[in-house]
């Protein structure tokens, strides 16, 4: 399989950016990533012609795949065709608006940004701003973007910046804690209660090998943040308008967060995000309130047409029925794979994400019958239960060497293309079909 144009590209790239790419993650790719030339419903193709079946789907964006479907396609062609932007509302902004108000349980308004760290980044202030507190609790594992108050590493007693050029002094306001550990989470309520702003969670941790709440985890974060006047803040970036349908995760979980951050599926694959939440919440963003929040570029109208037509066409069509019904078919078929050839790895996800996890530990061959209920959302009473992964130091211990020296060359090499490394979650799309699954699970079992 030729390589030497996404080669030839990524030596020109190197010259001109830093690490050959625009976004950290895409450099995971080793030796180098290999340059998409177009994409093609659940394919894409690269640089030197190459198809691969895609689960990545621009890590999580394209609900629908990459060939989108007319009414979409019309709805952003025309938003570019009447000039690109204007400084001043439209009326599509408002669409979105009202549709998003209209499907998602806690949202009374909404804010549109232009990326997931955005509305992350927004949220923060804005319940920094509300509760004239500064602390944020944060889940270990979790990822929320690449902004200053969560990019911190260690535990609540010592949080560290995880990145180069974040001050101390911001970290030691981010309180990190172990998900699904209640105890953790009340120590913290119990040392900082008066000063912490919010606890800001996904709802399943989608970017460390896709981890579940534990049955009424939510609900305990629901309540001790309401005990303590803190803002419980779903980040919906990945989970949103794809777990739980158009309701989103809080809505299949039935817990109502303060806030909710969106971003990837909700621009139909166009650079967005968002914040919406209580209305006396979001009221406070200028210029209504006193948060400040700007951008040149939020609602544009070409992403607000993209977003408004993908979801509305999810609604009128079988989109979600589609795509989870092939998120079972492999999380089930890959339970089997394991069943065979690895019981000790562990399927992950649920809806239409999934993921192997190369846990270590895990029942011996004797219990093979006993095998893990595919998306079994922590289910206390599956046998495989206490394997399952429940928090990020279970997945990192997890056999990562093996993921990019087997998955990553071999499926690739079977014409696979899986997520860049062994935490992120990988998508089923509209476009995919019963054979590209089955061409997949092929792949998974020679691989492994
Ligand atoms: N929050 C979550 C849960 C994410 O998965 C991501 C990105 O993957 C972000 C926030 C940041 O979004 P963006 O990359 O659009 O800035």
């Amino acid at each position: 399989m030729s390589d030497e144009n996404s080669r030839a590209l990524y030596d020109r790239a190197l010259s001109v950016m830093p690490g050959g790419v625009n976004s950290a993650v895409r450099a995971a790719i080793e030796p180098y990533p290999f340059f998409v030339q177009k994409g093609d419903a659940g394919h894409v193709i690269d640089a030197d012609g190459t198809r691969y079946i895609d689960w990545v789907m621009g890590l999580g964006p394209l609900l629908l795949g990459h060939d989108l479907p007319e009414p979409v396609q019309a709805g952003i062609q025309q938003k570019a065709s009447e000039g690109p932007m204007y400084g001043t509302p439209t009326e599509v902004e408002v669409d979105l608006a009202e549709f998003v108000v209209r499907h998602v349980p806690s949202v009374e308004k909404i804010r549109f940004v232009n990326s997931g760290t955005e509305a992350t980044t927004s949220a923060v202030r804005l319940a920094r701003g509300y509760t004239g507190r500064n602390k944020i609790v944060v889940m270990q594992g979790g990822y929320h973007g690449a902004q200053e108050s969560t990019l911190v590493e260690g535990d609540a007693e010592n949080p560290k910046p995880s990145s180069a050029g974040i001050p101390q002094s911001f970290a030691e306001h981010t309180l990190p804690v172990p998900f699904n550990d209640e105890d953790a989470v009340r120590e913290v309520f119990e040392e900082h209660g008066d000063d912490i702003a919010a606890v800001l969670t996904e709802p399943i941790l989608g970017n460390y090998g896709i981890v579940h709440p534990e049955e009424g985890y939510h609900e305990f974060l629901r309540e001790i943040t309401d005990d303590h006047g803190s803002l419980l803040i779903f980040d919906e970036v990945i989970t949103g308008f794809r777990v739980g349908g158009l309701g989103c995760a809080q809505s299949e979980f039935g817990v109502t967060p303060d806030l909710t951050t969106f971003g990837k599926i909700i621009g139909g694959g166009f650079p967005v995000g968002a914040i919406g939440g209580r209305a006396e919440i979001i009221e406070q963003f200028a210029p209504s309130g006193p948060v400040f929040q700007a951008g040149t570029f939020s609602g544009h109208p070409v992403t607000m047409a993209a977003g408004l037509e993908t979801l509305q066409f999810a609604a009128e069509n079988d989109v979600y029925d589609h795509v989870n019904g092939l998120g079972d078919q492999l999380r089930s078929g890959l339970s089997d794979i394991l069943a065979d050839q690895a019981p000790n790895y562990t399927v992950t996800g649920t809806d239409s994400m999934f993921k192997v996890i190369f846990t270590r530990e895990g029942p011996g061959p004797d219990s093979l019958e006993e095998q893990c209920e595919a998306g079994c959302r922590q289910n206390p009473t599956c046998p495989r239960y206490d394997y399952c992964p429940k928090n990020a130091a279970d997945v990192k211990n997890a056999e990562t060497e093996r993921w990019r020296r087997i998955f990553w060359g071999q499926m690739k090499d079977e014409g696979v293309f899986l997520s860049q490394n062994q935490f992120e979650g990988q998508f089923v799309s509209y476009g995919h079909t019963e054979d590209d699954v089955e061409e997949t699970l092929e792949a998974y079992k020679k691989a492994l």
